[in-house]
Order: C-alpha cells, then structure tokens, then sequence
C-alpha cells in the first residue's frame, strides 16, 4: 500500500519515492505507483494533484497528469516518450504543482466554513460538492429554502474565515462517537476503523479524508456566484474564492 503522505502533511510539495510498480497504458502514457505519495488523488470532490517525478540517476523528468485511488494504492499517471519510461526500483524526486494544490486547500477549507455555516443556521446536511480552481459547488438538503439567505450565510462564512481559527487533523478510533460531527448526508465507509478528523477549531469538526490549510485566514474571502434549486435534497451554491 502506498504510504499517503498528504494525509498528515498538507502542505509537504517535494519528496523522494521509489517506483514500486508500473504499467503501460497503451496511449502513451503510464500508470506509476510509488512507496510514498504526497500527490492526492481524485476523490471526495476533491480534484487529483499535478505535478512532476525527476528520474534521479539522469534528471529526466515526467509530468504526472492524473491521480487516482485504486484498492490502497495511489496510481500516478505519467506522460513518457517512445523510449522513456521509469522502471520499478527507480528513485524519483517528485514534486507538487503547488499552485493548484494550495488554491484547492483554500477552497476545501472553505466548503467546510460554508458546511458547518449552514449546519449551525438550518440543520443542512451536505448531499455532495465538486472543488475547482476558478469555483466550487456544495450541495445540501433542507427542509426551507430561502435563497435571500445565502448572502448571509456567505457574509457568515467570510466572517469566520477572518477570525484565523486554526484548522487542525487528527485521527479517532470508529467507536467514538463521530456521527454527530457528521455533515454528510451519505455517512461514512463501512470498512473504516481509524476516522480522520478535520477540525476548525472553536468552530467545526468533521470526518474528512482532503487536504487543507492550517488557519482559516489562509483562504481569503469567499464570494456567493449563483444557487440552484433542485428539490429539497439538492440546494446547490456556486461560491469563489477572492
Ligand atoms: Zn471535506
């Protein structure tokens, strides 16, 4: 199994692995697993990492173009040449596009203010949501829906974000008491037994697997875009990041 390196270190962005597996995807590219990784894969609404692996022993160098998670192992897929390609035992200094990541961090931050903003205002629980660079969406279920409200809750949001509460992970056992923390309608996986916690401190707990920042004064000022209605499951809210 891969040893996931972002889970404890959000903000480690160069590292040295070795190749531990790979495969050739037949378009010219090639699906590469490592000892460690720091480069976070596709998931939880979350989009995957970017960045390079430098082929220690002559510099050649291979962006990494998706991340993805497959049964524990975080599988990199890499760009080669005709007669480029990394071999298993290859040691590889590999390295985060940090911009993207850090934009991704802020923005994951974020959904969880708005999350526990909406929590703590009506009760919401959290139906899904999809992070990006330039945006990002939340979806929740409540009972009234009054879109004159959003504003607020933004308004909410930013002021929490100002405050500079420290945002913190840890891990508990399963047997703890974490669904009350819970802010997904969706629950958590059956096969956990160790649940990561991100913490705003004074402020939210949830379970989470994602990257985030240290202090909520590291993400900036959220600012509301646009709201959907789709039924009393679906809210939906479009907010950037200034
Ligand atoms: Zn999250």
């Amino acid at each position: 199994m891969t040893e996931t390196l972002y889970l404890d270190d959000s903000y480690l962005k160069e590292w040295e692995a070795k190749v531990v597996s790979v495969k050739d995807s037949g378009k010219g590219t090639l699906f590469v697993t490592l000892d460690k990784s720091a480069f976070y894969p596709n998931s939880g609404g979350q989009p995957h990492d970017e960045g390079v692996m430098i082929r220690k022993s002559d510099n050649k160098e291979f962006n990494v173009i998706f991340v993805g998670k497959f049964s524990g192992e975080v599988s990199h897929e890499i760009n080669c040449g005709e007669n480029e390609s990394l071999k298993p035992e290859d040691i590889v200094e590999c390295k985060l596009n940090w911009e993207r990541r850090y934009k991704l961090m802020k923005m994951h931050t974020a959904c969880h203010i708005l999350a526990g903003v909406l929590h703590k205002e009506c009760k919401a629980m959290i139906t899904g949501n999809q992070l990006n660079i330039e945006k990002s969406r939340i979806d929740f279920s409540v009972e009234e829906y009054n879109p004159e409200m959003m504003a607020n809750y933004i308004a909410e949001s930013n002021k929490i974000a100002a405050e500079g509460h420290e945002n913190k992970v840890y891990y508990v056992d399963k047997n703890e008491d974490v669904d009350k923390f819970m802010r997904l309608a969706k629950g958590l996986p059956e096969n956990i037994t160790n649940v990561r916690i991100v913490e705003i401190v004074g402020f939210d707990i949830q379970p989470d697997g994602g990257t985030h920042v240290k202090n909520t004064k590291e993400v900036g000022n959220l600012k509301f875009l646009k709201s959907e209605n789709k039924g009393k499951n679906n809210r939906r809210l479009y907010f950037e990041l200034e």
